[in-house]
């Protein structure tokens, strides 16, 4: 049984022997040194008349603790009494030392709207000042007190800590009653039983001031607790001390000089006003730089998709109003960090300081050196964009060895005209790629028409080969050529993508049949620019846009804001994209994989269907394979393979310029390894080395280099 002595309706002092209480007369009462708070508290009811039950949330209790400072010589500290555990740590007092015969409790009750004693705080706090001054109470010295506590063995103090923790680790955890604490009750000199007690504390503190903290663990058996609002000041810094084993508070900033968090705000408007603040400061940063920043200053973890959504959130706010000012800077500030690759369009006023917007071409160099791994192949296609000002959005990108497109260039522009596509065309020839053969597919518009066949374009044979992509193809079809069903847009698609010229001739004749003066278009246009089966193999079988996953990367950074916000968001999601697919590419490679994970699928799935074929083997390199083929052309039935020059009579090797079913067939059945006949595109290497280069960190805004040389701009 201990004596317990309570004290309340006077105020805590500090004096020579450290903590004392100046009021009326203590109580005293009897309890079991196991005695639950609740239980206490009940009894301090009938002590002191106090209606705890109702009042609970404004009753505080706090102990006073001695502390060993010579022989049988006592330093008394304050410890909130704030739970079972801080409680029981109190009841103990007697038995670990015999010459304290009774434990202190001092009360405080909060009467309505008075926040604690005021007028004793305010002196305890400036006696506590002098107090600390005259010793060595930094954090640096208390993490030096706390290792040699750990060091030094047989003195009392680390009988003491030793002790402690040893009690602390037997009592279950408990939740936080409802006592105790606010931010203006920690202060320097108060002492906590150990860390986690003083977290739980902190927190209720935290929760009832609408704030949030963040802990940091500078040391051990030392902690920093941080407001997250990144201009608040408030902070302070605990420690294990050596002297009494306990944690005490002994660096104090405050109070919060932040606004509580509206309690109507949820979570995500939190998170948006964060992030705002942040991306006013540092627009460029990509949601996983965010994310990692978000995880170290405010302590948990945001998903992907919420960083997104704060992200495009805050720069909708903040730069959401379409205004050009701040895009030559912006560009500028990826030239200088990035190396990115600029071209401007603009109509100058009079005044030759101003100028009207016409368009920005840009592309990153990460991209330019990733293409020269890819196919010679480029796709370019173009967009509106939503908003006031009705721009248009160019891309040009090429395909991986993964089969997913590699943006290579952009462009916003006033419109989409001849003049545009002459510009972005010869921007890519000038900034993106010199290579010679490639092949340039797009939609079969007469404005890319005509730019591409004017004298000196680069995109002109042998320089490059000009193809079409069939459904933009098909939809023009439709639009010249309506049917109600459809019917011929679907044998015009049909004939496109047929691999064998005698499949394609047989749906060119139905489409003769059904529509004559849609064959008559038609025919004009040469075979090679729309029809697999009529191509070498410069398209590597890839037929049409897919606009959808072209425009993905676009559509995610301009769909709610256009303009300088849209190009900061296009920055992430590109920088993001080279993470994910060069960490993809480098495990695949560490795997030992030869080839893409697309491609691999492909094969095995291929590997299967071509175990029913019958391969014969005639003079050279040549087989034939027969195959149970439910399809109607003899031909697929029954190929040809021609390993020496990889072809097939089903067409598909060569034009895809991938091992057809019967490749793959004769390769299983004769034991060939197929590596020779796959092109180099499809090599995991090459994918790793398509997203090998990385992008750079670009500076805070305020470092943002002047945009020299361009005027200032104004909306088309
Ligand atoms: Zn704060
Ligand atoms: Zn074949």
């Amino acid at each position: 049984e201990v004596s317990v002595y309570c004290y309340w309706n006077g105020c805590i002092k500090y004096g020579p022997e450290g903590v004392y209480y100046e009021g009326p007369a203590p109580k005293k009462i009897i309890v079991n040194p196991k005695i639950a708070l609740n239980r206490l508290l009940d009894e301090m009811y009938v002590l002191t008349g106090v209606d705890v039950d109702k009042q609970r949330s404004k009753v505080k209790i706090f102990g006073r603790y001695p502390s060993v400072v010579g022989h049988s010589k006592f330093q008394y500290l304050l410890l909130p009494v704030v739970n079972n555990s801080s409680l029981e740590t109190m009841l103990e007092v007697p038995s670990k030392h015999p010459s304290v015969k009774n434990v202190e409790l001092y009360l405080e009750v909060k009467s309505e709207g008075v926040t604690g004693p005021a007028a004793c705080s305010s002196k305890r706090q400036k006696t506590v000042k002098v107090e600390r001054g005259s010793r060595t109470g930094n954090i640096g010295d208390a993490a030096v007190d706390a290792d040699m506590t750990d060091n030094i063995s047989g003195s009392n103090a680390v009988a003491q800590v030793v002790n402690l923790a040893g009690d602390g680790s037997n009592i279950p955890p408990l939740s936080l009653s409802s006592l105790w604490l606010d931010d203006h009750d920690l202060r320097v000199g108060l002492c906590f039983k150990d860390a986690d007690e003083l977290k739980k504390a902190v927190d209720w503190c935290s929760i009832k001031g609408l704030q949030k903290c963040v802990v940091r663990e500078t040391q051990k058996g030392e902690c920093m607790f941080e407001c997250i609002k990144w201009r608040c000041k408030w902070s302070f810094g605990a420690a294990k001390m050596e002297k009494h084993g306990l944690f005490e508070i002994i660096k104090y900033t405050g109070p919060h000089t932040c606004r509580a968090i509206e309690p109507e705000k949820s979570d995500s408007e939190f998170e948006a006003d964060e992030i705002e603040r942040l991306v006013r400061r540092h627009p460029t940063l990509s949601f996983s730089e965010l994310q990692n920043w978000w995880k170290a200053n405010i302590g948990y973890a945001l998903e992907t998709w919420e960083v997104r959504a704060a992200k495009e959130e805050a720069i909708k706010r903040a730069f959401g109003d379409q205004s050009f000012e701040d895009l030559p800077k912006l560009m500028s500030a990826f030239q200088s960090s990035n190396g990115l690759l600029v071209d401007w369009k603009y109509d100058l006023f009079p005044n030759p300081k101003f100028a009207s917007f016409c368009g920005v071409f840009w592309a990153f160099p990460q991209s330019v050196q990733g293409f020269q791994h890819c196919r010679p192949l480029i796709l370019v296609d173009t967009k509106e964009l939503s908003g006031k000002n009705q721009l248009n959005l160019m891309i040009a990108s090429g395909v991986d060895a993964d089969n997913v497109y590699l943006p290579l260039a952009f462009a916003v522009t006033k419109q989409v005209s001849s003049d545009s596509w002459r510009w972005f065309l010869t921007n890519i020839r000038k900034k993106v790629t010199q290579r010679k053969g490639l092949c340039l597919i797009s939609s079969p518009h007469p404005d890319i028409l005509s730019v591409i066949n004017e004298p000196g374009s680069q995109w002109k044979e042998p320089w490059a080969y000009h193809r079409f992509c069939l459904t933009h193809l098909c939809s023009q079809f439709s639009r010249l050529f309506p049917d109600h069903h459809h019917h011929t847009e679907y044998l015009v698609m049909q004939a496109g993508s047929s691999t064998h010229k005698a499949e394609f001739d047989s749906y060119i004749k139905d489409i003769k049949e059904k529509s004559p003066e849609g064959w008559k278009w038609l025919d004009q246009i040469p075979p090679h620019q729309w029809a697999l089966a009529h191509d070498s193999g410069l398209r590597y079988g890839v037929m049409k846009i897919d606009r959808k996953s072209l425009f993905e990367v676009c559509r995610r950074s301009f769909s709610k804001v256009a303009m300088t916000g849209g190009v900061m968001l296009l920055f992430s999601e590109m920088k993001d994209a080279f993470d994910v697919s060069f960490s993809c590419s480098r495990g695949s490679l560490h795997r030992g994989d030869v080839y893409t994970e697309n491609v691999m699928r492909k094969f095995q799935e291929s590997l299967i269907d071509s175990g029913a074929y019958v391969v014969t083997p005639l003079e050279r390199d040549a087989f034939k394979v027969s195959g149970p083929s439910e399809r109607k052309y003899k031909e697929y039935k029954e190929c040809i393979l021609e390993l020496n020059d990889s072809t097939c009579t089903c067409g598909k090797f060569q034009r895809k310029r991938f091992p057809c079913l019967h490749a793959l067939a004769v390769f299983q059945k004769m034991k060939i390894n197929p590596l020779p006949y796959v092109d180099d595109c499809y090599f995991a290497e090459s994918y790793y080395k398509t997203y090998e280069a990385t992008f750079s960190p670009v500076p805070e805004m305020s470092a943002w280099p002047e945009a020299s040389g361009v005027p200032t701009l104004f909306p088309p």
